[in-house]
């Protein structure tokens, strides 16, 4: 998923930002100013920081997503790089093996 799809599981406060991030109310404690900012790495990786100080994994936890999901383009985009250099590659979420 993209953090357009991302933040569609939040309350989104603020954003797009010109730089494309997002501020939304965080899901992991009980947020009232908004403090969860999302944007996408450079990499392609969805990044999430919660100025409260909640750990990344909670706040995917309390949107009912996996940490896999905020690798998900990063993964795919690997994946494609994998199939012009291999013929058969197997993907298990984080793990990428070739044969
Ligand atoms: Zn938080």
């Amino acid at each position: 998923m993209d953090v357009k799809e991302f933040v569609s599981y939040l309350r989104v406060a603020k954003g797009p930002s010109s730089n494309g991030e997002y501020l939304c109310k965080c899901p992991a404690h009980d947020d009232r100013t908004a403090s969860l900012c999302v944007g996408t790495g450079a990499d392609g990786r969805i990044l999430v920081k919660c100025q409260a100080g909640c750990d990344t994994r909670d706040v995917v936890k309390a949107m009912g997503l996996k940490m896999a999901d905020l690798y998900s383009d990063l993964i795919k985009r690997a994946v494609n790089d994998l199939q012009r250099t291999y013929s058969l590659i197997y993907v298990d979420t984080l793990n990428i093996r070739t044969f």
